[in-house]
């Protein structure tokens, strides 16, 4: 292996040869669908979409040191961060729990962005209350038949599979009965109708089994052990005890730019003194809530993760995320309120719609209010 020097000029290259202009600076919610897949499937033929998973399952097999010298290098150029259900959530778990043969069927093609999963775990009533879900799937021969249904599923429109939490045994304690189970979205039995967001997307759905077929062979971990499976992919989901996962911290929000450009400066400073003031936290804030998750990273690769820093770090990040839009509006007044077509420039729109678009994350992945009882329960010790 050649020296860090070298990595970092070949790492240079290869994003000059491969990332353009205009991708640079957009992220996964703001690049048209296919734009963006292209482009993790460009990274993921490197093997730097997973940068740190084994080569022989599609990764790239960098040591720390030139995983962090491509970070590095994307967000100088401020590339678009890889993210998908299955580089951030199902990828790590199925290297968790599956077999040898489970992981050499489905993490090269995670890791090469080959197939676009979707998570199939929330339904009508089993929300907050997820081990509540009624699903089936019915063991036949080599197979599981599914019948049920599953609501707010991102991505369900575009994806080629699922990874759904089923009920195997209807006659045992709620969280006993649950597996953790892989199956094709194109298929007869499987009905995807979408459903419209606020900010006009149309990436979520309702997904109804009627007959649906799964591989028994695709069961990760024990059947009917599904419940620990999927708590642990909801840890990677909500960030931070998974040292390849995304590094949240927020950062580079550009606020004070924005506020310069649209509330205009006096003698030196913000001419809006409340809205200064108000920046000053938010920066403050989010600097230290990115140092926490950079020593959580850190804590986790020495193998001594913080007791539910995921929980913390979902519920500090969207709350900081909702705040940082609520303050990006304030600064843009009337120009944060643009719709196509009236005269509102690209990065006005761009702002209106991650506005409209963040308060859904205290919601996914578990509501803050559900992060707040398990905080007070698991590291407070407050008694129900
Ligand atoms: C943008 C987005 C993407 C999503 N993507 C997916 C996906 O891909 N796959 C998937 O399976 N699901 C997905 N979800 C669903 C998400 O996981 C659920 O919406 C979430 O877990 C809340 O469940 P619920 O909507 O049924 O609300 P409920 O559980 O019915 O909760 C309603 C309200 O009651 C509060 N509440 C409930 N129980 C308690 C309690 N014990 N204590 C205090 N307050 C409580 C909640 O905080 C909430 O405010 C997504 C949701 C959003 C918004």
């Amino acid at each position: 292996m050649g020296s860090l020097e070298s990595f970092r000029d070949e790492v240079r290259s290869w994003l000059e040869k491969n990332c353009p202009a205009d991708l640079r600076g957009k992220t996964r919610e703001n690049l048209p669908r296919k734009r963006y897949d292209a482009w993790v499937r460009t990274l993921g033929s490197r093997g730097w979409a997973a940068p740190g998973w084994d080569t022989k399952y599609g990764g790239g097999g960098l040591d720390r040191a030139r995983r962090a010298v491509l970070a590095e290098e994307m967000r100088a150029i401020r590339a678009p961060q890889p993210t998908s259900f299955g580089l951030s959530m199902l990828g790590p778990t199925i290297l968790e729990f599956g077999t040898e043969e489970q992981k050499r069927e489905h993490i090269p093609k995670i890791a090469r962005h080959e197939v676009i999963w979707c998570q199939g775990y929330s339904e009508p009533g089993a929300g907050s209350d997820l081990a509540s879900l009624q699903t089936r799937a019915v063991r036949d021969g080599d197979e599981y038949v599914v019948t049920g249904q599953k609501i707010w599923t991102s991505g369900a429109p575009q994806a080629d599979w699922i990874f759904c939490l089923v009920r195997t045994d209807p006659d045992a304690p709620k969280h006993e009965g649950i597996s953790f189970l892989l199956f094709p979205m194109k298929q007869q039995g499987v009905e995807v109708t979408p459903i419209s967001l606020l900010d006009g997307s149309e990436t979520f759905a309702q997904v109804f089994f009627d007959g649906a077929r799964a591989k028994a062979r695709d069961v990760i971990g024990p059947v009917n052990g599904g419940w620990t499976v999927a708590k642990r992919l909801l840890q990677h989901e909500r960030g931070g005890s998974n040292p390849e996962g995304r590094a949240r911290g927020t950062g580079g929000s550009r606020l004070v730019d924005l506020a310069r450009e649209y509330v205009g400066v006096e003698d030196g400073k913000l001419a809006d003194p409340a809205l200064r003031e108000r920046i000053v936290q938010y920066e403050l804030d989010s600097q230290a809530f990115a140092i926490t998750m950079r020593r959580a990273a850190e804590e986790a690769r020495s193998g001594q993760t913080g007791r539910e820093i995921a929980t913390m770090s979902k519920y500090y990040w969207s709350e900081l995320s909702k705040r940082e839009q609520e303050l990006a509006m304030h600064a843009l007044g009337t120009r944060g309120l643009g719709r196509k077509g009236d005269g509102y420039d690209e990065s006005e729109l761009l702002r209106t719609r991650a506005w409209l678009r963040t308060p859904v994350n205290s919601i996914w992945g578990g509501t803050s209010e559900i992060q707040r009882n398990i905080i007070a329960k698991r590291v407070l010790n407050i008694p129900e």
